[in-house]
């Protein structure tokens, strides 16, 4: 059977942390597991390196995880945290000598013609740009011999995809899970998914809200991701059942295909 190696290139929320201005004990915490960066995945398989979102952190994530190449960029949606990191793609281009496919919701794709106008408009540049061939994802496909599974959930009243890889799936910035996509999620040997903090938030599942999940779907693990400055590493696992633990950037684990 074949697997995949899955990291987390970050765990936090759209401002990161620590959060800039503030002072807190977890943004001042000297835990290495405390310093988030925004939320993504690298899975590498088969020679290859698929990442879920290009945050804002893109390039020092790559750089960290030691990323030589770049194969895939899949989109769960188009919030700034998830995809602003786009442009850093290039010397991957360069490097491979070759567009970079990248799959997500038609109107992801949509948003992201319209925020990087400046890859799709055709216009003559002197510079290097990002090289993309967009696939709008309408189903269930294969990549590089992996079958992609797309979970679709509800951020408030935005539509956002998770995805299903073998044994393990990835869906954050989630609020409300549908039963069709539910039973997607059956039978998960590790689940990662978001967990703002404690208080409840209009498009975020909360500690609370994706415990219930993770008691529904019953996964052998649960790693929460997406985690503000309201949830201190070391201080939550400590109030967390065995199987669910907060995510920390550099996170890796292995996968069944
Ligand atoms: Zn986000
Ligand atoms: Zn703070
Ligand atoms: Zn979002």
């Amino acid at each position: 059977m074949s697997s995949l190696q899955l990291t987390v290139l970050g765990s936090g929320t759209s401002m990161g942390v620590p959060t800039l201005g503030c002072h807190c004990a977890v943004c001042e915490s000297g835990d290495k597991r405390d310093k988030r960066t925004r939320p993504s995945v690298l899975l590498a398989y088969a020679g290859r390196n698929v990442v879920i979102d290009t945050t804002p952190d893109f390039r020092f994530q790559a750089l960290r995880a030691r990323m030589d190449r770049l194969d895939a960029v899949l989109y769960t949606h188009s919030h700034a945290d998830h995809i602003l990191g786009l442009d850093d793609i290039r010397p991957f281009n360069l490097k491979l000598n070759r567009a970079v496919p990248v799959y997500g919701a038609s109107e992801t794709l949509a948003i992201l013609r319209k925020q990087f106008s400046y890859i799709f408009d055709g216009e003559p540049v002197e510079s290097t740009l990002p090289q993309v061939e967009m696939h709008a994802i309408d189903g269930p496909f294969e990549l590089f011999g992996a079958k992609i599974v797309p979970v679709p959930a509800l951020h408030g009243p935005q539509p956002v995809l998770g995805f299903r890889f073998g044994a393990a799936a990835y869906l954050t910035d989630f609020l409300r899970v549908p039963d069709a996509s539910k039973a997607l999620l059956e039978g998960l040997d590790d689940f990662v998914l978001d967990a703002l903090r404690y208080r409840p938030h209009p498009m975020h599942s909360n500690v609370e809200q994706s415990l219930a999940l993770v008691a529904e779907l019953k996964p052998k693990r649960a790693w929460f991701t997406h985690i503000c400055h309201d949830l201190g590493h070391a201080e939550t696992n400590a109030k967390l059942p065995e199987n669910v633990r907060l995510a920390y950037d550099g996170l890796q684990f292995e996968v069944q295909l």
